[in-house]
């Protein structure tokens, strides 16, 4: 069954349709460099359903707010958001509170009051277009931290249809969510939801915890698990067999001069421990083991380029790469090759199966699925070595990997050396039994599992907190306080 059948077939079978929410939806034909965007493009795949999300433009009286257009079967509904608010909700709240909070950076938090009412106030837009388009039988998918809220809004609005909400990055223990204003409300707004996904073990763990501690269960519908997210393993293997890829490979390794390839992709985030990395990619050559053989391609595309810890980051990486090339270069050698551009997977694939071994050393990353791209892309006659911080979400699922605490430079490095001596017959094992948990898991696993646990019938069907109407015409002005279920006000 392809990955559209997963969303939109069990949608089918089930008799109702499946909608899909996230703050971007990510149109055909666009290239993609954030985890979600393409994650959802290959689980949604083909088909018919409906995907909302904003628009990329702040409201106007020129144009309406929203605007639908279908493709391959699928509508794509897209939300124009206030221009007053986006700041604050989206470089504000999002970026700049939950996103270090949730990556363990309560040192990088920049809490503002008016931020997180602006992040309310988009949730509840979000809402009413959502509500708009409703069937009273539609199963509703939210994804990220953009979103935590929205099922809340959506109950307030009166919609009583089953929501899933899927966090993709990571949840910290009850002891960092504790350092945010207004946790308990945002943290109580989950259990609006039916089911509530997390990528890992530890990360549902961390929920439960927090649960425990502040959240009375006043809705045990609210159901949670870990839904490690998959790639679509057939169709990576598909692209880097393809003639781009190869070409992209080929020319690539040719300009290597006989040297072995190192590869990091990463957005450029301080999640990622990228200066880390560096540092311990300069250890490795001035261990002198093997030190000289290897050039590490390190891809790394600016992102959130107005928020101030990404200017600073880029600053710093541009300073390291330079120290370290100006200290190791030859004439005919240079070490880093640091690339700010973004590519297309077509393109990726290519070299990833081109490298040696990729280094995939974030401090904290909900999954990671640049690793688990690598490795589809790798030929199984000659595999490379997956270098993977204990801290990324995949390293639960692939404890084959060279495993490695990111923030010890010297563990690393000493990783890359046993790279660098790993057998055939050793990368060859490792990269099957990592291949057989990938095939295992691919995102149609993951979608359908998702949609199946929130379909299954675990409790009686909602209460709408309004009268019952069809949901489209259920909407209604939003409600001046957005409160939690246990009471608490946000604000
Ligand atoms: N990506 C891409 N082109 C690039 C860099 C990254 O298409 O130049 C894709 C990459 O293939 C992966 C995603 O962006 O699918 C990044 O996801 P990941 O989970 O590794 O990290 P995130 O950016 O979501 O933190």
């Amino acid at each position: 069954m392809s990955t559209a059948e997963a969303i939109v077939g069990m949608g089918a079978r089930a008799g109702s349709r499946t909608v899909m929410v996230s703050n971007r939806v990510a149109l055909p034909g666009q290239t993609q460099t954030g985890g979600l965007a393409v994650a959802l493009t290959a689980a949604i795949g083909e088909g018919s359903g409906l995907w909302l999300g904003w628009s990329g433009t702040l409201a106007s009286d020129k144009r309406p707010p929203i605007c639908k257009q279908s493709q391959g079967g699928l509508d794509y509904v897209l939300v124009d958001l206030p221009a007053d608010d986006f700041e604050g909700y989206y470089h504000g709240y999002a970026n700049r509170v939950l996103w270090p909070l949730f990556h363990y950076r309560i040192d990088l938090v920049d809490y503002h009051r008016e931020q997180r009412d602006a992040y309310l106030r988009v949730n509840r837009v979000f809402a009413e277009a959502l509500a708009q388009q409703l069937r009273g039988d539609d199963v509703i998918w939210v994804h990220d931290y953009h979103l935590i809220p929205l099922a809340q809004c959506l109950r307030d609005l009166g919609v009583g249809n089953r929501i899933g909400f899927f966090l993709h990055i990571p949840l910290p223990p009850p002891d960092v969510l504790n350092a945010l204003p207004g946790h308990r409300a945002l943290l109580g707004a989950l259990e609006a939801y039916d089911l509530v996904g997390f990528q890992t073990r530890n990360d549902l763990q961390n929920f439960r915890h927090y649960q425990a501690q502040h959240v009375p269960i006043t809705q045990p519908r609210c159901r949670s698990d870990a839904f490690p997210i998959g790639i679509d393993v057939d169709a990576i293997i598909r692209t880097a067999q393809a003639n781009e890829a190869r070409v992209a490979g080929h020319d690539l390794r040719a300009s290597l001069s006989g040297r072995r390839l190192a590869i990091g992709v990463d957005r450029l985030d301080y999640s990622k421990g990228l200066p880390e990395r560096f540092k311990a990619f300069e250890r490795h050559l001035q261990s002198g083991e093997d030190a000289g053989h290897w050039t590490y391609l390190q891809i790394a595309p600016h992102s959130r380029t107005r928020v101030p810890e990404y200017q600073s980051l880029r600053r710093e990486l541009e300073g390291l790469a330079g120290h370290i090339n100006g200290r190791h270069a030859r004439p005919d050698w240079t070490p880093i090759r640091y690339v700010n551009d973004s590519f297309p997977q077509s393109v990726l694939a290519g070299f990833y199966r081109a490298a040696d071994m990729a280094l995939i050393t974030p401090l904290r990353d909900g999954m990671n699925l640049v690793a688990k791209e690598y490795l589809a892309s790798q030929s199984p006659l000659d595999p490379g070595v997956l270098v993977l911080s204990r801290f990324a979400g995949a390293a639960e699922e692939l404890p084959q990997a060279l495993l490695v605490n990111p923030h010890d430079i010297d563990e690393v490095a000493s990783a890359i050396n046993t790279a660098s001596s790993m057998p055939l017959a050793e990368r060859q094992d490792r990269w099957h039994t990592m291949m057989d948990t990938l095939r295992g898991n691919d995102v149609g696993h993951w979608a359908r599992r998702f949609l199946q646990t929130l379909r299954a019938p675990a409790a009686p069907p909602r209460t709408p907190t309004a009268p019952a109407e069809p949901a489209q015409k259920n909407t209604r002005q939003p409600q001046a306080t957005l409160a939690t279920t246990d009471g608490v006000p946000w604000q």
